[in-house]
């Protein structure tokens, strides 16, 4: 392929690593952001052994691992009766696959002190609302109608809330989800917690309670941990009426190690609400207008998957043009390479976001008794761990990526975190 003039839209996971794929592969790329200053968004999320091999493959993954908190398993248990509902370990599949708990600002600061290592241009405060196909270019305008740039490709990486993908040929059915979260990063040091595993404590589906150890956002940092609380959107206000002790007081009966986590929080200022929406952009691409990341798919954060498919998103759309002779090929192939990845990913997650988010006690019920039962009985912890881990179809060879080796880097993980590893031999749920 010749070289292309590439637009990209969004300063997110998405939108930097495939501008540090391209701008390699020898693309000029810019990237254009909403924001004045580019910044992360939320709280921590857990990186998966999928998107860590995209981050090996951008030679981030020494960069990112030190500033992450590696994740041996995901434990849920019930609130009340204190049994296992939920008991995922990365290692009941073969490979020595981890997670990788990040804070939002470690991942936004290792791609984007990349990207500026790279010298691709980021423009700032550049809200973008639509594009314009002219002939084989596409013409970039703001929300005032003002044309901001004209590329041979232009790539939206502008997120759940995409403007250029609500205004695309390709548009998604926006369906909102009825549960979201309010979510938290707070000081982890002195708190007595298992910083080895995503712990949840659920009553019914209604009340989940969830912890994840986040590591720091830079090297030297302190450690933080993210704290999230699931909540019915039209409660919001409802909550908050009540009171902020009244909140917390609800948790403590839950779960009351949560305490010093909650102390941290004086004001309903320091917690943020996530509103969750699925839609997906079918194909996604409309003429050189292509979608990655969650412009292209959204869905609940259930089963923690959306920046990792943002990040293989990237390195397919980059492989793609890599190997296709020409820009309307290369959109039709890296449709092709995530369609079946992003299909079952999007489904389980449907299906599973009921099991604990929804006011349904039959779900629920389901999922304490016999959920919990069969997800004991081989081969299903290994393919549970599958799920979890992103690798449950191959979504590596389509996006011309070879996968991270584990058993190596599990070595130097050992040898950089000693004290995660004596809480990793301590822990005992
Ligand atoms: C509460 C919560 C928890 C989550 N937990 C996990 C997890 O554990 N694991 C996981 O993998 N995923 C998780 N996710 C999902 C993950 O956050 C997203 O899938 C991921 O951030 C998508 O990356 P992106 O780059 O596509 O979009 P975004 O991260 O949304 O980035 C979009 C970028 O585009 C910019 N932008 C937006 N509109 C415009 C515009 N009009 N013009 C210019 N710029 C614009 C934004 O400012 C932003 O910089 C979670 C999500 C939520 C809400």
């Amino acid at each position: 392929m010749k070289q292309l003039d590439i637009g990209v839209v969004g300063a997110g996971p998405a939108g930097l690593a495939v501008a540090l794929f391209l701008s390699r592969a020898g693309h000029r790329v810019e990237i254009l952001e909403r924001f004045d200053t580019p910044a992360p968004v939320g709280s921590g999320l857990l990186m998966q052994p999928a998107g860590l091999t995209v981050l090996a493959a951008l030679g981030l993954f020494d960069t990112i691992q030190a500033r992450g908190n590696r994740i041996d398993r995901l434990h849920g248990a019930d609130a009340v009766s204190g049994r296992t509902v939920l008991d995922v370990r990365y290692d009941a599949a073969p490979g020595g696959r981890y997670g990788l708990a990040v804070q939002r600002a470690a991942l936004f600061n290792t791609l984007h002190d990349a990207v500026v290592a790279d010298g691709i241009p980021i423009r700032t405060g550049i809200n973008l609302a639509s594009t314009v196909q002219h002939g084989e270019r596409v013409i970039l305008r703001d929300q005032a109608s003002r044309v901001v740039g004209d590329y041979d490709l232009v790539i939206d990486a502008s997120g759940a809330r995409s403007l250029l993908a609500a205004g695309s040929t390709s548009a998604p059915t926006i369906r909102d989800l009825t549960y979201g979260a309010f979510w938290a990063t707070l000081d982890g040091a002195g708190a007595a917690h298992d910083r080895t595993a995503l712990l949840q404590r659920y009553d019914k589906a209604k009340v989940m309670i969830g912890l994840l150890p986040a590591g720091r956002a830079t090297v030297g940092d302190p450690d933080k941990v993210a704290f999230f609380w699931s909540l019915k959107i039209a409660d919001v206000e409802a909550v908050k009426a009540a009171g902020l002790s009244r909140w917390k007081s609800v948790i403590l009966d839950y779960w009351p190690d949560c305490q010093p986590f909650l102390d941290q929080i004086g004001d309903w200022d320091q917690l943020t609400l996530a509103r969750y929406a699925h839609r997906t952009a079918l194909p996604p691409f409309s003429g050189n207008l292509v979608f990655i990341g969650d412009s292209a798919h959204s869905t609940s954060p259930q089963l923690g998957q959306g920046a990792n498919m943002a990040l293989l998103d990237a390195a397919a759309l980059s492989h793609a043009l890599s190997t296709s002779g020409d820009i309307p090929s290369a959109l039709k192939a890296y449709a092709r390479a995530r369609r079946n990845h992003v299909r079952l990913f999007q489904m389980l997650s449907l299906a599973f976001t009921p099991f604990y988010q929804s006011d349904s006690t039959a779900i629920a019920w389901v999922r304490d008794r016999l959920v919990s039962t069969i997800a004991k009985v081989p081969p299903m912890p290994g393919f549970l761990a599958a799920i979890v881990a992103g690798t449950v179809i191959d979504p590596f060879k389509s996006a011309g990526l070879t996968e991270h080796d584990w058993l190596s880097q599990r070595s130097q993980a050992d040898t950089a975190l000693p004290e995660v590893n004596a809480a990793r031999s301590s822990a005992q749920i």
